[in-house]
């Protein structure tokens, strides 16, 4: 093992060997880097002595199975997220507090090829899985206001049906459109009419809970999915959207714009045989909206 060591601990990933114990036998300097822990304090030690959360059933099954019938294990990033809790560079922790790691467990053995320990390597994923998610909040975000886009809308919607359907749980949608929106590209030019678009999406993102979700239609039209809401308290929540929009000003090249919004409100019910039929159901209330004056809001069962 010595000379090969030299070369272990020149790598990048975590290379760890543990006797049938589970003892340390093995620890390679990428291991003592970012767990801090030396080789020769660990070395002979249980591992659980220093990392009690790999203590658990599948972590122990994982081992027997190794060691018993010499199995080979994978850990992928995507499941479990990582098994050494060490801190992720300080560059990633807005969105990682622990390094994501993908991770290998397989048998180590004699000449008489008995199973004498098991091998564990460790990698650092981290970055990959940033990238991985920051491609998968570009695909779900509009680029102009950052709420959801339609793609997340139309993929959210479907599966909140399906949770109606299975389990009966309470579901409604508000559309809402921005009154005579046209007007304010024509009045103050397209560069206001964006701001007025970002102002108007942010504000109803402050207003809904964490739970909700605020997505970008199309143009100036958005619709917000609340889960476990009836429709009596979405016609509540829409009626709060558009006080505070009415009662909103943005200042656009040192000019006052405001606007109002209309809202259709409709919940999701056994009429509805489709996620799309929720969807017409909430434009047709919508539409009662805009020809009944604007800056209203009208529910549809
Ligand atoms: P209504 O009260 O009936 O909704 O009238 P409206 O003027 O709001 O509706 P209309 O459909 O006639 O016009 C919508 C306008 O929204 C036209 C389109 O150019 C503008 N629009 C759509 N997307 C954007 C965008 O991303 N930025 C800006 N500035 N304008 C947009
Ligand atoms: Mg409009």
């Amino acid at each position: 093992m010595n000379e090969l060591s030299q070369l272990f601990d020149t790598v990048n990933i975590g290379l760890v060997v543990l006797d049938c114990e589970l003892r340390v036998r093995y620890w390679n300097r990428w291991m003592e880097h970012y767990s801090g822990v030396p080789v020769e304090r660990i070395a002979g030690a249980p591992l659980f002595d220093y990392f009690p959360s790999l203590n658990s059933p599948k972590f122990l099954r994982s081992c027997q199975s190794v060691l018993a019938f010499g199995n080979f294990s994978f850990f992928s990033q995507k499941l479990h997220h990582y098994f050494f809790p060490f801190r992720a560079d300080s560059s990633f922790t807005t969105h990682f507090e622990f390094m994501q790691q993908s991770c290998s467990m397989g048998p180590l053995r004699d000449e008489d090829k008995n199973i004498t320990s098991l091998y564990l390597t460790v990698q650092d994923v981290t970055e990959l899985a940033l990238y991985e998610h920051r491609l998968l909040e570009m695909n779900m975000r509009d680029g102009l206001t950052g709420v959801y886009n339609r793609l997340f809308l139309e993929q959210r919607l479907a599966e909140e049906f399906e949770r109606h359907v299975r389990y009966s749980r309470n579901f409604s949608i508000i559309m809402f459109d921005i009154d005579f929106f046209k007007k304010v590209n024509d009045t103050y030019g397209h560069q206001c009419g964006d701001i007025v678009l970002k102002g108007v999406s942010g504000k109803i993102s402050s207003i809904i809970r964490k739970t909700d979700f605020l997505a970008r239609y199309g143009g100036e039209q958005f619709c917000c999915l609340l889960p476990e809401t009836g429709l009596a308290s979405a016609k509540l929540l829409a009626e709060r959207f558009r006080t505070s929009i009415a009662g909103m000003t943005q200042v656009c090249q040192a000019q006052d714009i405001s606007v109002t919004i209309s809202l259709g409100v409709s919940e999701l019910s056994r009429q509805h045989a489709s996620p799309s039929s929720l969807f017409e159901r909430a434009d047709e209330a919508l539409y009662q909206a805009k020809h009944s004056g604007r800056n209203q809001v009208v529910a549809l069962a």
